[in-house]
């Protein structure tokens, strides 16, 4: 396995970053999971403008041109004979001193990491999966915004905790005034009278490249479709839920903090909702 870092392709066994290196020291950078399917690069300029945005949030420059960067992506790809595969791109503040000041660091450290990845067994799509709610919150700061895909995931990693307890393998988080924000790394949707709906990013949740494609899906197939506040409550007397990700895809939601959602099995809208989703990562990605 060859991976990108700083200007060189290396193995995997090199790949090795400083100890001073600000993102791990502090959390100090941004990155992205990106999806290949059969050949094609799933959304490939979403993911790299999402990069750029957090990047320019957190005032950190990114030493390459967006086209530079993509190239960079799809070259990593190649050299690893990829078809399907899971791409993460981290792009850090760099080697600097113990101080927090980024001004220590002189260079941002780009890595791109392409390896074959599915999130869930293949039968957990057929059969969906049970979740819990947690007291993990998902900060809704003005400061950092939430679309901010950053280094700094411990709340996140808290949710996963919080899953792995409860013996399940996802979680919701609520923000501070209790309404559904995400999971740990995926948006959330619930259908109910055949209305979908699924939180505003305002909520504090990341804008999900998927969620994004959901919604358009769903409104090329005339379903109705809201981007609205909605609490626990709303969950557990909903019809469907599922989640959405670039590494879960569309994955149906059976039971959530032991209620049993619709009749316990993926509902017809999430079904159909996948069904498209996998056509449309088929044709719609850069080769
Ligand atoms: N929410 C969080 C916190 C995430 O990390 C992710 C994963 O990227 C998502 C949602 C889903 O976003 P996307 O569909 O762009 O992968």
């Amino acid at each position: 396995q060859l991976i990108y870092l700083n200007g060189q392709f290396v193995s995997k066994k090199d790949a090795v970053v400083s100890v001073y290196d600000h993102g791990f020291l502090y959390g100090d950078g941004v990155f992205e999971g990106i999806r290949m399917y059969e050949g094609n690069v799933f959304r490939l300029q979403d993911h790299v403008d999402r990069l750029y945005d957090s990047a320019k949030s957190i005032l950190l420059s990114i030493p390459y041109s967006k086209q530079e960067l993509s190239d960079l992506i799809v070259e990593t790809l190649l050299r690893n004979n990829l078809q399907n595969a899971y791409i993460r791109v981290v792009v850090s503040r760099g080697v600097g001193n113990l101080g927090l000041d980024p001004a220590s660091c002189s260079q941002p450290q780009v890595i791109i990491i392409a390896e074959e990845l599915t999130l869930f067994p293949k039968k957990l799509y057929e059969t969906g999966i049970d979740i819990v709610s947690v007291a993990t919150r998902r900060n809704r700061s003005d400061v950092l915004s939430p679309k901010v895909k950053s280094l700094n995931y411990l709340n996140n990693i808290l949710v996963r905790i919080e899953a792995n307890l409860a013996g399940v393998s996802e979680a919701l988080m609520l923000n501070d005034q209790g309404y559904v924000a995400e999971g740990s790394a995926d948006n959330v949707f619930i259908v109910k009278n055949g209305e979908i709906l699924t939180p505003p990013g305002y909520v504090g949740a990341l804008e999900g490249i998927t969620r994004n494609v959901i919604m358009e899906i769903a409104h090329k197939l005339g379903f109705p479709m809201k981007e609205e506040v909605f609490t626990r409550h709303d969950v557990y007397v909903a019809d469907e839920v599922f989640l959405t990700g670039t590494a879960a895809e569309v994955i149906a939601v059976v039971k959530v903090d032991g209620r049993k959602i619709g009749d316990g099995k993926p509902g017809s809208y999430t079904n159909k909702l996948l069904e498209e989703f996998r056509k449309v990562v088929k044709e719609d990605g850069v080769k």
